[in-house]
């Protein structure tokens, strides 16, 4: 087998996805995406407009209307991407807490979920990609040629996400994020339409007491393993 052209990389909130992603894109030359964007960035509109995240008939039509650009980083402030809505940066108003408290009641509608799909396979398709989100291996990509689905403890994820609001200086109470984590799981786990869960053929990682380092080098040894492995003999 030759290097994955299609890496698809799901898991919970705050499981390590998006840095995982990003190195293997850097290592690999692919281009990353950030499926998680396009929820966040229909939800940032949807509160904007005054619109309730609860009425499906009017998130579709956001979805299906609003002009979402993922472009390059435009500026050196930790961005992997910019986000433009309607002509506007919104690369760090998507990662708002009213944002995080509502997008998965965005993302559960059936009808947003479709309305995105589209420009998903689209990119995918493309290749030498590294795609995350929650359903790629399940529904956006299948077929992709590489799935991992990364997972770790709600605490563990609680943590992670605490130090990193810390360090930015944020006045955070771990508690909270514990309690906003777990809504948020259960959300997309239980919704109806491609909910969160490991495609049958994914690789599990479980990173509790696993660093980025380690996760990372887990994952270039599974490619150079599959890369260097005989084909399999047909029984
Ligand atoms: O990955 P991120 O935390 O930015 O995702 C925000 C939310 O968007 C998730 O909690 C989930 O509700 C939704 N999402 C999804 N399917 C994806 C990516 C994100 O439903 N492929």
């Amino acid at each position: 087998m030759s290097k994955p052209r299609t890496i698809a990389i799901d898991g919970p909130a705050a499981s390590g996805k998006s840095t995982l992603a990003r190195r293997l894109a850097r290592a690999l030359h692919y281009l990353y995406f950030d499926t998680g964007v396009l929820y966040r960035a229909v939800t940032w509109a949807a509160l904007q407009r005054g619109l309730s995240p609860a009425d499906e008939d009017a998130m579709t039509r956001l979805a299906e209307t609003l002009d979402i650009q993922v472009r390059p980083p435009s500026q050196d402030d930790g961005r992997s991407n910019d986000v433009w809505v309607d002509g506007r940066d919104v690369t760090w108003a998507v990662r708002a807490p009213e944002v995080d408290a509502w997008v998965s009641v965005v993302a559960a509608h059936p009808g947003v979920r479709r309305a995105l799909v589209d420009v998903q396979r689209r990119i995918g398709r493309q290749g030498r990609v590294v795609m995350v989100g929650r359903d790629i291996g399940t529904v956006i990509l299948p077929d992709a040629d590489l799935k991992i689905y990364l997972d770790a403890s709600t605490e563990e994820r609680a943590r992670r996400r605490y130090h990193e609001a810390r360090q930015r200086g944020e006045a955070v109470d771990y508690a909270s994020i514990l309690a906003a984590l777990q809504e948020r799981d259960r959300l997309d786990a239980s919704r109806a339409v491609a909910p969160l869960r490991p495609a049958a053929d994914a690789v599990v990682i479980h990173s509790d007491g696993l660093d980025a380092d380690a996760v990372f080098r887990r994952v270039m040894d599974l490619i150079r393993r599959r890369n260097s492995a005989p084909a399999e003999p047909v029984p």
